[in-house]
């Protein structure tokens, strides 16, 4: 078993540095780099490198570095001042290592009772037993009068699988009624980005809809409906709102909800369903007309988004980059937990992070010849407010993202130990793979396909404001078989710390943490960092994949550049 082996790059595997083992040959192989990327990677990514920016990131100083605050503030210099220490220029223009931007807050002040009216009489829904909503325009008030319900199966227009759900239909003015997750016609189990809330949203928005509804499963969501009241009952974050078309309402209503709004209009909710699942369904005006109209309570903060760049050594392909990103924020000070404890220490989620981005940019600034491309090292803000930092950078990159050739993404860090096994996220969508599988076979580790893959972890974190401008990202999670444990251990520890810790003040550092998987994660992240760096060409999307039109329109936007 590979348990007896210690990977060519693992933590204890000083010893064989001299011998560098060739990896075996195998189709999509890539070149192993040169003793000198490895030497920096054991000299520079180390335990001490990893817990020193967590210690300070995480204390309680730093009370939770939450997004306009103070301790955001510092947040931010610490990071900025640290890339500068290591040689980084600042990334953004006129010399600016930061990137302001605002982030808007609502509060909406929703009716306890919202209305339908259909044939067969009207149907109340009560606010947060039956549904929750939240405004799609950045206004004190907002209201849509006597809109007409339409069922439109997934919201979904995918021409790569030759999918529109709307079929050319006027939508305008209209409450579209939406399954959640995608159609199991092209994407089988799998999540992909049409399966997430934000796209649905953003789906019905394109059709000029007044709003949008999303109807709650368990099975489609991934979540039960208490998690959807905890996350969109209270405040709501947003970038301000450009010249874009917007929803009015973006709701969500119980399953048990929807079928009786679609009794109302003599309508079946699982008939409807079964139609939705084939390529032919059309959209079914259901009859049923609704108004609603509630306030809202907006606020302002700014934050920013901290970047260094090291410059590449290549005349031509320094003027790409690969991006190394990591979210720098976190929930601040909140509600205590049963220790009393009320700040959000966010160690793991995300000052592991951070850390591991500044000693994979310290490994890069070491090295003896820069890579051929710039290196971004970015630690971008606000991702806890919905990936809002990565969002901002993406329509704002500091070059243009044709020009960007990849984003490795790192939120969290292994605290449990080495693994014999690394989970790759992104696992199947770019010519990324072949770099992901290399590296980790070198370090004697297997690699896992997404464990979870209706849950769309890859669409969860900053990578995918990367994707949706069309720049391939790289996406590892933990690994879950881990050396000298039985085999449910690893499932376990991360169950037990989803429940206990995280996004709870318990995300703290303590004694219990072992470093040793995360010093060999950051050293594969280099290691892949260094390929993409030094490779002739970008990375590419696998053909047909849903942001493969993205990089091609990115790419066109380079004209002769
Ligand atoms: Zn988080």
């Amino acid at each position: 078993m590979v348990a007896a082996t210690v990977g060519r790059f693992g933590v204890l595997a000083a010893a064989v540095l001299a011998a560098a083992v060739p990896a075996s040959a195998a189709p999509g192989d890539v070149a192993a780099p040169p003793a000198a990327v490895e030497q920096s990677a054991h000299a520079n990514i180390t335990r001490a490198a990893l817990e020193a920016p967590i210690r300070f990131l995480s204390s309680d100083l730093l009370e939770g570095r939450g997004p306009g605050t103070r301790a955001d503030q510092l947040t931010r210099l610490y990071l900025q001042t640290r890339l500068e220490g290591m040689g980084y220029s600042p990334a953004f223009a006129d010399g600016a290592w930061q990137q302001p931007f605002d982030i808007v807050g609502l509060r909406g002040q929703f009716p306890k009772t919202w209305s339908f009216q259909g044939r067969n009489g009207r149907i109340d829904l009560t606010w947060r037993d039956d549904y929750i909503a939240a405004s799609g325009l950045q206004s004190e008030s907002v209201s849509v009068d006597d809109a007409e319900l339409v069922f439109v199966g997934f919201g979904v227009q995918a021409p790569e699988f030759r999918w529109d759900d709307f079929k050319g239909v006027d939508l305008t003015g209209k409450i579209l009624v939406m399954m959640n997750h995608n159609p199991e016609a092209f994407a089988g189990k799998r999540r992909l980005y049409y399966g997430r809330w934000m796209y649905k949203y953003e789906s019905a928005a394109r059709q000029h809809a007044a709003g949008a509804i999303i109807i709650h499963t368990t099975a489609s969501a991934g979540y039960p409906w208490q998690v959807v009241q905890s996350s969109w009952g209270g405040e709501q974050f947003e970038l301000p709102a450009g010249n874009e078309t917007r929803l009015r309402i973006k709701a969500w209503a119980t399953e048990d909800a929807m079928r009786r709004i679609m009794q109302s209009g003599g309508f079946d909710l699982d008939k409807l369903r079964a139609a939705a699942a084939a390529r032919a369904f059309r959209p079914v005006p259901l009859g049923i007309r609704t108004s609603l109209a509630f306030t809202n309570t907006l606020s302002h903060v700014q934050t920013a988004n901290v970047g260094g760049v090291l410059p590449g050594s290549d005349a031509q392909l320094a003027a790409q980059l690969v991006v190394l990103s990591a979210h720098h924020d976190h929930f601040g000070i909140g509600e205590p937990d049963a220790s009393g404890d009320r700040i959000y220490h966010g160690a793991k989620d995300n000052a592991s992070g951070c850390a591991q981005v500044l000693a994979i940019a310290q490994a890069l600034a070491a090295l003896p010849e820069r890579p051929r491309r710039s290196v971004l090292a970015l630690f971008v803000a606000a991702e806890e407010r919905g990936l809002l930092g990565s969002m901002y950078y993406a329509e704002h990159p500091s070059v243009p993202a044709g020009r960007i050739a990849a984003d490795i993404n790192i939120d969290g860090g292994n605290i449990f130990g080495r693994t014999r096994d690394a989970t790759l996220v992104s696992m199947g969508k770019s010519s990324l793979d072949d770099i992901a599988l290399s590296v980790s076979r070198w370090q004697g580790r297997v690699v896992e396909p997404d464990q979870f893959p209706d849950r769309g972890y890859y669409y969860r974190s900053d990578q995918l404001s990367f994707a949706r401008v069309g720049v391939p990202a790289l996406f590892f999670d933990d690994g879950m078989d881990y050396i000298g444990r039985p085999p449910e251990w690893g499932r376990q520890q991360r169950e037990q710390w989803e429940l206990t810790k995280y996004h709870q003040p318990g995300d703290r550092l303590d004694g219990t943490w072992n470093f040793d998987g995360m010093i060999e994660d950051a050293q594969r992240d280099l290691l892949a960092a260094w390929l993409i760096a030094q490779a002739d060409a970008m990375p590419t999307w696998k053909p047909g994949d849903e942001f493969e039109a993205a990089r091609k329109r990115a790419l066109a936007a380079l004209g002769g550049n």
